[in-house]
């Protein structure tokens, strides 16, 4: 089996819905309070949509008002990349899955500043949800 870092773009086209697809590999972003997650409460664990790695908890997402998930922290920060970002204009830090390389979404630092004081906000597309028991 092919490693998840070393699929062809022709492989995540076929196993990747097509929104999936357009965030996870080529970046796009999901149009605000669109996506499955924004508005979801739930309790349990938000997954990489690409390869399955265990990302987000619910535990630690917050109503940040965006219109995409966002999380105070990730569950492991060994799972995620992060990456300096200057498109559009802009200087941001992208978040990637470390697994597969999937585009995530971005961090910014105007998080709860009772928490960790950082925002990841997240494509709802990027992501799986797990429920917990
Ligand atoms: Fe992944």
């Amino acid at each position: 089996m092919t490693s998840a870092k070393d699929k062809t773009e022709e492989e995540w086209k076929k196993e990747l819905s097509k929104l999936e697809y357009d965030v996870l590999r080529l970046k796009e972003t999901e149009r605000p309070f669109t996506g499955e997650f924004w508005d979801h409460k739930e309790k349990g664990i938000y997954k990489c949509a690409g390869c399955g790695a265990e990302l987000f908890s619910s535990e630690t997402k917050f109503v940040s008002g965006c219109g995409w998930p966002s999380y105070y922290d990730a569950i492991d920060k060994s799972k995620i990349e992060e990456k300096k970002d200057r498109t559009h204009g802009m200087i941001r830090i992208e978040v990637l899955c470390k697994n597969c390389g999937g585009h995530l979404g971005h961090v910014f630092n105007d998080g709860p500043s009772d928490k960790t004081g950082l925002r990841y906000c997240i494509n709802s597309a990027s992501l799986t949800f797990e429920k917990a028991d």
